[in-house]
């Protein structure tokens, strides 16, 4: 039997387009109901969607629910419960010179966006951008990672029957395929991945004029302060460092601290290591493996960086890296000049805050920093000193979770932010509107 050709990304575009331009994605009826429907698909199919996540990336069922599935069903339905309060059009005074006059915003919708995914959490964050998306009333042409291939595969299989298929498409493949999407005209450009790409999506996007948000990624730093419970401190990073077998965008990528408390946070990194996974990581059902063998040898690569405190055992074949911290880390060794994206933990030592104040200035503008410390003055200081994405006291990857919170990144760490009511920002037009009696 022949399959029918896949439609071309210029049909599709034209298709979604014509969609849109009757009008039918712009009342909040419609929106919900696609957001109730992605609701039901995640429920139905939550089963189906785990499975792939284990498949493409060893994720445990409970990772796959609390990061992806719950996680957008959360976003799902804090967005059905404020959508009409978000919605409303939000009064602005009127300057006399005008006299009797009322003016207004109003979130208009975009038109056709495209939403261009990630492989490390390949559900949310396609799904995620996916409900603002919706929500603001666009069409979406939805772009999951060819490198996640059996949870792209899942999704370009149920996003069709639960949504209007006449205003979302999903597009699968890699650089051929999304390359022939950019060449298209779309009315904005959501892209979640590394910078190398975001220039190529910008560069796309440029000669359409399309705006873009780019979720990107970078070394995410860890200040440790002196005199800090080590044991919950060490507890914390390690639950947030090794999620997903370290391959987070908002993962604490290194650690800076004093010797001293360097030297005292290695054993408590070894205990809270061990509480996690057990003696031998390999074969806890909750530690997750590394996505294909291009980046298993980039992060085996890497281990010579410093010693090794705990973990370091690799296995080609299953694609697993223990959970490893290394200790005695130059800041130019080669764990320092990449983002590391894997589970290699990092430590290196600065004389305090001042030196890592400085640390953090002289690199890239991370997506996330990291602080454990019981100075109000120390937390103050590093607020207003640095600039990164997110900033988290106390606990790493939290931030992200809260759905009032704007999620983005800054600098090299990306450019706009969504989540909740910034996802109608990020995926309306905010237009101005004046209305003056005719007499
Ligand atoms: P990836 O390789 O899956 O690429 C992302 C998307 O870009 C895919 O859909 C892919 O098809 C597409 N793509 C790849 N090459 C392309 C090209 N030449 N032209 C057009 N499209 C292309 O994922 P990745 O980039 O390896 O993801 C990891 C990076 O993403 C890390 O840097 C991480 O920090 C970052 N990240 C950021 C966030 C965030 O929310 N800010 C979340 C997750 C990951």
């Amino acid at each position: 039997m022949r399959h029918p050709a896949p439609e071309q990304p210029a049909d599709v575009v034209a298709r979604l387009r014509a969609t849109f331009r009757t009008g039918r994605t712009k009342p909040v009826d419609w929106r919900t109901t696609q957001l109730r429907r992605l609701r039901t698909m995640l429920t139905e199919h939550g089963a189906t969607l785990a499975t792939a996540l284990h498949e493409d990336l060893g994720k445990s069922a409970y990772e796959a629910y609390r990061t992806e599935i719950d996680f957008t069903i959360r976003e799902i339905d804090h967005t059905l419960d404020h959508l009409d309060a978000w919605l409303r059009p939000e009064p602005a005074p009127v300057p006399p010179h005008l006299g009797e006059a009322t003016a207004w915003t109003q979130y208009d919708p975009l038109g056709v966006v495209l939403v261009i995914a990630p492989w490390n959490y390949p559900a949310q964050l396609l799904l995620a951008p996916v409900v603002g998306a919706l929500a603001a009333g666009n069409a979406v042409v939805a772009k999951p990672s060819e490198l996640a291939p059996a949870t792209s595969a899942a999704l370009a299989r149920l996003l069709p029957e639960y949504l209007d298929p006449e205003a979302v498409a999903v597009v699968v493949g890699g650089i051929p395929e999304t390359t022939a999407l950019l060449d298209e005209r779309f009315d904005h450009i959501f892209y979640t991945g590394n910078g190398a790409v975001g220039r190529i999506v910008m560069t796309a996007a440029a000669r359409h004029l399309t705006p873009v948000t780019l979720e990107l990624g970078g070394k995410s730093p860890v200040f440790v302060d002196r005199d800090t419970d080590l044991e919950t401190v060490a507890a914390r990073l390690a639950a947030g460092k090794f999620l997903n077998a370290g391959q987070t965008c908002v993962a604490p990528d290194y650690v800076l601290t004093d010797p001293e408390t360097a030297r005292a946070l290695e054993p408590a990194l070894v205990r809270a290591v061990e509480a996690l996974y057990g003696s031998d990581p390999a074969t806890s059902d909750t530690y997750g493996r590394i996505i294909n063998e291009r980046h298993f040898d980039r992060l085996t690569a890497l281990l010579g960086s410093g010693r090794v405190v705990t973990g370091g055992d690799t296995d080609r074949a299953t694609k697993y890296i223990a959970p490893t911290v290394l200790a005695s880390v130059e800041p130019d060794a080669p764990v320092m000049r990449e983002e590391i994206f894997g589970p290699i933990l990092p430590v290196v030592t600065v004389a305090g805050l001042d030196e890592a104040i400085d640390f953090i200035n002289d690199r890239d503008k991370p997506l996330a920093l990291y602080a454990f410390t019981e100075s109000g003055t120390t937390r103050r200081r590093l607020a207003a000193e640095t600039s990164s994405g997110g900033l988290g006291f106390g606990l790493p990857l939290a931030h992200l979770t809260v759905s009032d919170l704007p999620f983005g990144g800054v600098g090299e760490s990306g450019m706009g932010n969504y989540h909740g009511r910034y996802s109608i920002e990020t995926f309306s037009h905010r237009k101005a509107v004046l209305e003056k009696p005719l007499a």
